[in-house]
């Protein structure tokens, strides 16, 4: 019986689905898009743990949390799921009042690990995962396929690339539009999202060239980040003719 209920507050699509994916391996769960709504749910309801984005618009995960603790009803822990570009100050987070972080792109092993840690009331160990994940320059993360594969059928996990490329394709045509209408800084929006999916799908390549038009784009470069944009269209390229043609793919 899945005794346990887990709050799941993320705000990029693809993202919330991979982890209700895998939590609803084990538990059951209700999931908020964003801040508001995570702090509605928080409010009716007493959940074992809640998993807090912290990237999302309007009331951001810290907001969230803050207003959750606030009106003293949801006592379980709070664990901050933070990107990894705001890794540079970690303790602020716990500062902040969450239990525990696990940084993003996730990895399913290790995410799974700590839900049930923190489920389990054990000492959270606070020095763990304090690592940056180290993103190796391969076009895919063999491993990220192999640990889904644990908790997912080969279609599922074929149906989830699928529409990685899909929302990915439909992004960045989006960014050039926004480029051509002189509206750079929106870029940013669509290539964050690009990053994240990439990198919980362990698209390397994908991710680190989203990763660096982003950087140029919150510098204010918008040169660089446009041709850091056409190096990004070149790898998601790369990814699609990769996808058709390697072998753990096949249906
Ligand atoms: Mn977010």
């Amino acid at each position: 019986m899945k005794s346990k209920s887990v709050l799941i507050v993320e705000d990029n699509d693809l993202n919330r689905r991979f982890f209700e994916n895998l939590v609803g391996q084990i538990w059951s769960y209700e999931s908020a898009l964003n801040g508001k709504e995570a702090i509605e749910k928080a409010g009716q309801k007493n959940y074992d743990l809640i998993l807090m984005d912290i990237q999302m618009p309007e009331i951001d995960g810290i907001h969230a949390l803050k207003k959750i603790r606030s009106q003293g009803k949801n006592l379980c822990p709070i664990i901050a799921v933070t990107a990894f570009a705001d890794e540079n100050d970690r303790s602020a987070f716990l500062q902040e009042g969450f239990d525990d972080f696990i940084t993003k792109p996730i990895r399913p092993k290790e995410f799974l690990e700590k839900i049930k840690r923190a489920l389990e009331d054990k000492a959270i160990d606070k020095d763990t995962n304090t690592n940056k994940l180290i993103i190796k320059e391969v076009i895919f993360d063999k491993s990220v396929f192999e640990q889904l594969s644990k908790y997912n059928k080969p279609e599922t996990i074929r149906k989830i690339y699928e529409d990685f490329l899909e929302e990915t394709l439909s992004l960045l045509k989006d960014c050039y539009e926004t480029i051509k209408e002189g509206n750079p800084s929106e870029v940013i929006k669509q290539v964050h999202i690009i990053k994240g999916n990439a990198g919980t799908l362990g698209i390397n390549l994908v991710y680190l060239a989203a990763a660096k038009t982003e950087d140029f784009g919150r510098n204010g470069d918008f040169e660089k980040m446009k041709e850091s944009l056409d190096q990004l269209q070149k790898e998601i390229e790369s990814f699609e003719q990769y996808f058709k043609e390697e072998i753990i793919f096949k249906p």
